[in-house]
């Protein structure tokens, strides 16, 4: 008689709780952005999980078209791969995305802030960090604090590509072409977690797709900071 109530509330808890730590547009453990103006028709491309090996080629399209981006660069690969790290930097913004990227989910405050401020030391090295992204989207209790030390923001995003799947580029392509793209912020990866030298080719196919398939409806490209902030002074 006790046990099946319960039980339903701690699946409605449970529930409760990974709408919260995972949805978009959930701000209950940090504030949080998911898209820009839904009036300016602009598109924010964003990449996760880098730098990698598999960097530069992503770059090589994006400067093809002249495109900028944003990218969540993790610390354990900003310091494995510094010149790449910096190369991402001259053209491009860069967001925090921890250091070693750990799920958040059940972590303690102090984990939580020791993810960031290492992350964050090594990318302020060679770039103003104003933004940032939870491993697998995740918040949890404590992250508010840590990115209030560091003025961060988490952001999150109107589409994701699952391009860490073996979806192809098509596919990926597809998914994001599928949703409105005036203010849309899309999530791709320019690294697979911690594993070193990824094959990202469906993402590099999907980006090579996407840009001009965007550019023909008449959409522009800009960072988050642009896209979320078109007015403000640059930080
Ligand atoms: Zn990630």
């Amino acid at each position: 008689m006790i046990l099946l109530p319960t039980l339903a509330a701690g699946a409605a808890v449970a529930a409760a709780g990974s709408l919260a730590t995972r949805h978009p547009r959930s701000s209950v453990f940090s504030p949080n952005v998911w898209r820009g103006h839904a009036g300016r028709k602009s598109v924010a491309l964003t990449f996760d999980d880098g730098p990698s090996e598999s960097t530069p080629e992503l770059l090589r399209v994006l400067a093809q078209y002249n495109v900028p981006a944003t990218f969540f660069q993790v610390g354990h690969h900003a310091r494995r791969l510094p010149e790449i790290a910096r190369q991402v930097a001259q053209r491009h913004e860069i967001g925090n995305h921890t250091d070693t990227h750990p799920a958040l989910w059940l972590k303690s405050g102090s984990f939580i802030r020791d993810e960031i401020d290492r992350a964050q030391e090594t990318l302020g090295d060679y770039a103003r960090v104003n933004w940032f992204r939870a491993p697998f989207g995740v918040r949890w209790f404590g992250l508010r604090a840590a990115l209030r030390t560091h003025q961060l923001t988490n952001v999150m995003w109107g589409v994701i590509g699952r391009d860490w799947t073996d979806l192809s580029g098509a596919s990926i392509a597809e998914l994001v072409l599928a949703k409105p793209a005036a203010g849309l912020i899309v999530c791709l990866h320019d690294g697979r977690s911690l594993t070193a030298k990824p094959d990202i080719s469906n993402t590099i196919e999907a980006v090579r797709r996407l840009i001009p398939a965007l550019l023909e409806q008449g959409c522009q490209f800009e960072t988050v900071s642009q896209i979320v902030r078109p007015d403000a002074p640059p930080r």
